[in-house]
């Protein structure tokens, strides 16, 4: 505690912590010159309900706590990812809220406490992160789990060439996480797709109305998708072409207008629910072959077309994917990015999810990134500040390293 005192003390000194309520960037319109001088960088936590919690079953208690030590600290904004996906994280799959709608129901995460009415704690803490004066953002993905099939009959999924999914697994790969891997990427060329991440986004922030905003990972094709009917009678529709007659600068075209045009429509559903919250999206990768531009493109994320969405922010990926020289590359990311403003998720993991190998990060990488970050906040205005990722699966080794830096 005393350590905590002692920094929460040399946080004030630096002006880092500010009252209740006063850190509002991720809010804030394009900078002017007054704007510039009060210029603060945002910390946070990602964090999430169940993802990788493992045997735990985190609830009011553990986030409570959590925004606590946040607050002593001068971190301002919390993520909260409200899904687990079995692939990464056996134990937990499916959605961690009571969800209403019936056609979800059978993707609800029955061993996750806040998924019951009974139990569903989530909305103390975002009145206990408010009088705490934190923002709280939940994070939602475009993907799909087991029991999408059922409750969207006809769902399409990115689809190569030869017909596969586009995410194949091993042929003694069981049953389960086939079913898993194969009910994930969901094509959002498919209207049942895109009927899901309405039904997804309406039942989550309906429940939860005085959330700060949301953060959305995908959609995003890839290089090889997609060859599933939805998306070549859609491009057929737009183009006059068939998927195997068009040139690629084309084809790169239309994915990011397509994605663009499903981001415009979540967005309307998004401010229709309650038009103060806010918009974010991941994106932007520090591919480890440098070739940021192509891996964007085949997404369908183009900075041009993302930047007609009208994000209140982006979240490039600070992985650690390229070790010492990931600075480096995240600027190569952050220039491609331009105009649009960005939050930094910044993944400190030591133990890393299945199926999802990252280099370990351990204090020095933490310090050394977090150091960056902070110089580089002084020469790039779109810098809104970094979020550490992820909260319940880091040693506390990797959590005082950050509050060390921050
Ligand atoms: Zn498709």
């Amino acid at each position: 505690m005393q350590t905590k005192r002692r920094q929460f003390l040399k946080l004030m000194g630096s002006g880092l912590v500010c009252s209740a309520g006063s850190f509002n960037l991720l809010s804030c319109s394009p900078s002017g010159k007054n704007q510039e001088k009060e210029r603060n960088m945002i910390f946070g936590w990602t964090t999430c309900l169940t993802y990788q919690a493992e045997d735990r079953k985190l609830g009011y208690d553990y986030f409570s706590g959590l925004l606590d030590e946040m607050k002593i600290h001068g971190m301002t904004h919390l993520i909260v990812m409200m899904a687990s996906h079995g692939y990464f994280s056996p134990g937990n799959h499916g959605l961690a809220w009571p969800v209403k709608n019936p056609k979800l129901m059978l993707q609800l995460d029955k061993n996750a406490l806040n998924a019951h009415e009974e139990t569903d704690f989530f909305p103390r803490i975002i009145e206990k992160a408010h009088e705490t004066g934190i923002k709280l953002f939940i994070e939602i993905k475009y993907l799909g789990m087991i029991g999408v099939k059922e409750g969207y009959p006809g769902i399409e999924f990115l689809t190569k060439q030869n017909g596969d999914y586009t995410h194949k697994t091993a042929p003694d790969t069981d049953d389960y996480e086939r079913n898993a891997i194969e009910a994930m990427h969901i094509c959002c060329d498919s209207e049942l797709a895109h009927q899901y991440m309405r039904d997804k986004i309406q039942d989550v922030l309906e429940r939860y109305i005085n959330l700060d905003g949301i953060v959305l990972e995908h959609p995003s094709y890839t290089g090889e998708s997609c060859y599933c009917q939805s998306s070549r009678s859609k491009l057929l529709q737009d183009t006059g072409k068939d998927r195997h007659e068009i040139e690629t600068e084309e084809l790169l075209k239309w994915k990011g207008i397509r994605i663009r045009d499903t981001l415009i429509d979540l967005k309307k559903l998004v401010k229709s629910i309650n038009p103060k919250f806010k918009y974010g999206f991941y994106t932007g990768v520090p591919a480890t072959d440098g070739n940021i531009v192509g891996f964007q493109d085949n997404r369908g994320h183009r900075t041009e077309t993302l930047a007609q969405v009208g994000f209140d922010f982006v979240m490039p990926y600070c992985e650690g994917r390229n070790r010492d020289k990931e600075p480096e590359m995240i600027e190569k990311v952050i220039d491609h990015l331009a105009p649009l403003k960005f939050y930094l998720h910044t993944t400190i993991r030591r133990d890393m999810p299945r199926h999802y190998k990252l280099p370990p990060k351990g204090p020095q990488y933490i310090k050394n990134i977090i150091k960056w970050g902070k110089e580089y906040f002084k020469k790039n205005d779109r810098f809104l500040g970094m979020t550490f990722f992820n909260e319940v699966k880091i040693p506390e080794e990797n959590r005082q390293a950050v509050y060390d830096s921050i």
